[in-house]
């Protein structure tokens, strides 16, 4: 009876405790933010060649979206082969192979061999196609086979793709994604056409009237029709949909993280008054940010459980060329810091100042606005040592493992510096897709997640701002289907910059950026809220892991190699029910998509 009562205040005085350790800044056990582990990996495993990527040069309108194709098969660990569609003998050597891609529009040149592409599905292989075919007799020959009743000659203009029955994460609060800024504009990819019953819609156009993606059963094979010429990288998630639904139940690695930056933070607050924040508020840059930011931040950590990965500015000076003076006023630093990693966040390197690590003579290209250009490789170098020098006395018991250029500006040079410099970085964040300047040239580095051969985990960041637009919802909701992977980056001082939407005010703008983390909590509720370096380790197991896939049309099992203990996947099941697993615990994402994660080498999930 005691113990009832003593047990809710020995409760009481223990958070007491916690929350006195945290004010002091000190940090907790049990987590340790900024490392980045070495795995050991078992012997990598390989899937035999079962499918067959068709390609025809002659066609330029297919070699963009052959490229995001490709790259999608690497990503889901298919083995592969590529024939030019002219030089391949169907009649000889399709039955080799249980899947067929098709990755250009005019399927004239297949000719004849159309036939033999039916027979072979009739007999049980499936075939999909990456982007709209051209209407023509060829296509015409098998149209009917691919569902298609009426239709499937004139091109129609589509102003979204909408997603049928929540088929995928990010789906249930948010069908429809727009393809460009103005709703109203219509984009004439794809054809009109009308379908059989047996069809299964997964999208749609905006308002339903055309199909864009659908499954269909023919004989004892399968049939998946792409229905839009579009070659974005946002194109990922619905290929990697399309080519899983050419299997009963189709599995693929993933590297499930959500990681959230705040770009130069900690770094030197401005002094003075900022326009809006004046406006809005009535106080000067340093109290609103201590005040009002950074307590939105720290009520979204609360409120949606996110965590954050802060990236530090030493001085804002232009200096290129040492010596690089040191910043000796660290109370804000510290305060900030330390709060943001008593929360369970993480500090990476953003650099000494926020000059792009780009080199005189060489980098021009890359180079935007006042950005001063660094002389050499040694430059950079100094500068960094002292970024780190600093970092480490304000932030003693911090790692830093993760680094990201300043304005996603990188060059092969600051990266030779900074593995000279800085040896403990591992992981570089820029950009997932660059954004072309005047000359239709990207500035930004650009990356796909992997490990780099020189050993750098690559991590790019996939949407950025407070105001997220119809490209980069797009964007953000393929890589939760494609990666099942959020990465989201802004600064404080957004709130300063009318090209960052500062004049609509902090509470509009955190509003808008509130729409984003409500559609990403409430739809990818299984996704793991990560640091930096967290993500870092999620991308090398990611990475490395490889599987031979065996399924019996009861169970999908697959044997791991580059396994380190623990590896994450989607299994996407048409019209199938999972059941018991061996080796994995699963747990549904979206209507007919399951993320499965695997404790041991070898996996199996039954199913109805
Ligand atoms: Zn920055």
């Amino acid at each position: 009876m005691v113990f009832r009562i003593l047990l809710p205040l020995i409760a009481l005085v223990l958070i007491g405790i916690v929350v006195m350790l945290e004010r002091n800044g000190i940090q907790l056990e049990g987590f340790t933010p900024g490392v980045v582990q070495d795995y050991t990996y078992t012997e990598p495993v390989e899937d035999d060649i079962r499918c067959l990527l068709l390609v025809d040069h002659a066609q330029s309108a297919g070699k963009e979206v052959t490229e995001q194709m490709t790259n999608v098969l690497r990503s889901m660990k298919v083995n592969y082969d590529v024939f030019e569609a002219g030089e391949f003998s169907f009649a000889q050597s399709l039955d080799s192979y249980d899947h067929l891609i098709i990755s250009f529009p005019d399927w004239e040149v297949l000719g004849d061999s159309v036939r033999d592409i039916i027979y072979w599905v009739r007999d049980g292989g499936s075939l999909m196609n990456t982007i709209t075919p051209e209407p023509g007799a060829t296509l015409h020959m098998i149209s009917q086979q691919m569902g298609v009743e009426g239709g499937f000659n004139d091109f129609t203009g589509i102003s979204g793709i909408c997603v049928q029955d929540q088929r995928m994460v990010g789906s249930t609060t948010k069908p429809l994604y727009e393809l460009s800024k103005d709703p109203s504009e219509k984009m004439d990819i794809s054809l009109q056409a009308q379908l059989s019953e047996a069809c299964e819609v997964y999208l749609s156009s905006e308002d339903g009237s055309v199909p864009l993606l659908w499954h269909v059963p023919y004989g004892e094979g399968h049939i998946v029709v792409t229905n839009m010429a579009l070659t974005e990288k946002y194109m990922r998630g619905f290929l990697s949909l399309a080519y899983s639904l050419m299997e009963e139940a189709c599995l693929y690695p993933v590297i499930n993280s959500s990681v959230y930056y705040l770009d130069d933070f900690p770094s030197p607050v401005p002094e003075g008054d900022g326009e809006f924040i004046r406006r809005d508020y009535g106080i000067d840059i340093a109290s609103f940010y201590s005040n009002v930011w950074w307590a939105t931040i720290l009520n979204w950590e609360e409120k949606y459980g996110i965590r954050h990965t802060g990236v530090i500015i030493e001085d804002y000076n232009d200096l290129v060329k040492g010596p690089f003076p040191k910043n000796e006023s660290t109370s804000q630093f510290k305060a900030f810091g330390n709060m943001l990693l008593n929360n369970r966040g993480e500090l990476g390197f953003h650099g000494y100042n926020h000059m792009p690590l780009i080199l005189e003579g060489k980098d021009e290209g890359k180079r935007i606005g006042a950005y001063v250009m660094w002389p050499s490789k040694e430059e950079m170098e100094r500068s960094l040592e002292e970024l780190s020098r600093f970092s480490h006395a304000v932030f003693p018991n911090a790692e830093f493992a993760v680094y990201v250029p300043p304005s996603n500006i990188f060059s092969e040079t600051g990266r030779e510096a900074i593995k000279e410099a800085v040896p403990e970085i591992r992981a570089i964040a820029s950009f997932y897709v660059t954004h072309t300047n005047a000359h239709g040239q990207g500035t930004e580095y650009e990356q796909e997640f992997g490990v780099a051969e020189d050993g750098i985990i690559e991590m790019p960041r996939i949407v950025y701002g407070t105001y997220i637009n119809h490209y980069d919802s797009l964007m953000a909701m393929s890589e939760l289907n494609f990666h099942f992977v959020q990465s989201h980056f802004f600064h404080p001082d957004d709130t300063l910059d009318v090209d960052r939407y500062a004049d609509q005010g902090w509470a509009k703008m955190s509003e808008a950026f509130e729409q984003y983390l409500d559609w990403i909590t409430t739809d990818a509720t299984a996704i793991r809220e990560q640091t930096a370096s967290e993500m870092a380790n999620a991308v090398q197991l990611y990475d490395h892991i490889s599987l031979k896939r065996s399924s019996d049309g009861s169970s999908v099992s697959a044997d791991l190699g580059g396994f380190a203990g623990e590896a994450w996947f989607l299994l996407r099941m048409r019209d199938r029910e999972p059941g018991n697993t061996v080796g994995c615990t699963l747990e549904q994402v979206a209507n007919g998509l399951y993320l499965v994660c695997a404790t041991q080498e070898h996996i199996e999930i039954g199913y109805q």
